[in-house]
């Protein structure tokens, strides 16, 4: 049996550091914003290449601070793209500010920058691209766009720690980057954690008091904000874990590699970019007959997930927005398509050589209808 992620096998491979760490946190008992906090944000900013750094409950909320501190708010739009976790989306709509899609580019899955333009106008207030599965969206187009019509780009690199578009960090290549240390992500805590990152200090001001109620001298509150901090317990495992996170880094692309020499012949992985440094936070591929290879795997006893079946523009929620099927081909030919297999760091290579093998013999009994309902 090999799971797609499998947390305990990173968890006891450093356990002895966590534990010390925990325990020290449980000695000083400053639980609330102590100094590991203060010290991630620091060493956070340093790996982006940032000024600033600030830490907060969740990538979700990493995402949202942003828009409460630009004021961006209902009458105002927000472009991102519909091929992307529900989080994207959501914290455009909770600001109640409204999501405006454009497709994606099916060779990278992130957004398409040639159709970018066209949904641009007066109400558009900022610009989030998501590096998606942890490869960093087309950035200079998306940048000169942006810069051309003077709207502010926030990353969603809720996925892309680490991630390197032409040799600058995700995070830094925008007004700010969002970041999620949810359990899956590459760097990830032992519950909920996120954090923002940017040069300006202005914004970076904002966001330090929006994130505890919107105030810099306690008990007055210069705006209307909220509680979300970061647990001085999750900074104490973050930081213990951000000192093997390069070294993860390395093996998951390693890992990268080896799938794609394996799979070559099975024709299921895209291109690698080269302007951008994968950190493979997932390990996509596309296949025809989708769910009927999934299932195959799974009866070889190998974890695969799909993500995501659904883009954002169809979802019940959104209905609202007025898009229908069909108005964002690729996207929605992507959710029919993806299957993402296991990429973590202790992944041995005789695993990889095992899942690999079994997704080509899946490719091809799903193409014979094994076990389904799919035609020769
Ligand atoms: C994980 C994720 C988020 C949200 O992060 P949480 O920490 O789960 O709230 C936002 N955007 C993307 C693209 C993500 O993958």
């Amino acid at each position: 049996m090999i799971p797609l992620i499998d947390i305990r096998r990173q968890t006891a491979a450093i356990r002895n550091e966590l534990d010390a760490a925990i325990a020290r946190v449980l000695d000083h008992g400053q639980f609330i914003l102590g100094p590991e906090v203060r010290e991630l944000e620091a060493r956070i900013a340093a790996y982006c290449g940032t000024r600033f750094a600030i830490a907060c409950a969740s990538g979700s909320d990493a995402v949202m601070l942003p828009l409460m501190a630009m004021e961006i708010g209902p009458g105002d739009k927000v472009v991102t793209t519909p091929f992307t976790f529900f989080a994207t989306a959501g914290a455009i709509a909770r600001v109640g500010a409204t999501p405006v899609f454009v497709d994606i580019d099916p060779a990278t899955f992130n957004l398409n920058p040639q159709q970018l333009e066209a949904v641009i106008d007066g109400n558009v207030k900022a610009i989030m691209p998501v590096h998606l599965f942890g490869q960093c969206a087309a950035m200079a187009e998306i940048n000169e766009i942006a810069g051309r019509h003077g709207i502010p780009v926030i990353e969603d690199a809720a996925q892309a720690l680490g991630a390197e578009y032409r040799g600058k960090r995700a995070g830094s290549l925008g007004l700010c980057g969002s970041f999620s240390f949810f359990p899956s992500k590459n760097l990830g805590a032992c519950g909920d954690a996120g954090m923002i990152t940017t040069n300006d200090p202005a914004l970076a001001e904002r966001l330090k008091m929006l994130h505890v109620h919107g105030s810099k001298v306690r008990y007055c509150h210069e705006l209307v904000g909220m509680n979300s901090r970061l647990d001085t317990l999750q900074a104490a495992i973050l930081l213990v874990k951000l000192g093997h996170l390069d070294e993860w880094t390395e093996r998951r692309r390693a890992n990268a590699t080896a799938y794609r020499e394996l799979l070559a012949a099975a024709d299921v992985v895209l291109p690698e970019d080269k302007s951008s440094r994968h950190i493979y936070n997932q390990f996509t591929i596309r296949v025809k007959n989708r769910d009927e290879v999934k299932k195959l795997l799974a009866a070889a006893g190998i974890g695969s997930e799909i993500y995501y079946p659904l883009p954002l523009h169809l979802q019940e929620c959104f209905k609202g927005l007025g898009y229908k099927a069909g108005d964002f081909p690729e996207s929605e030919r992507a959710a029919n398509e993806v299957l993402s297999l296991p990429i973590e760091e202790g992944l041995s290579s005789a695993e990889i050589a095992v899942i690999a093998e079994s997704v080509t013999a899946a490719t091809i009994d799903a193409l014979k209808g094994f076990g389904g309902h799919g035609e020769v």
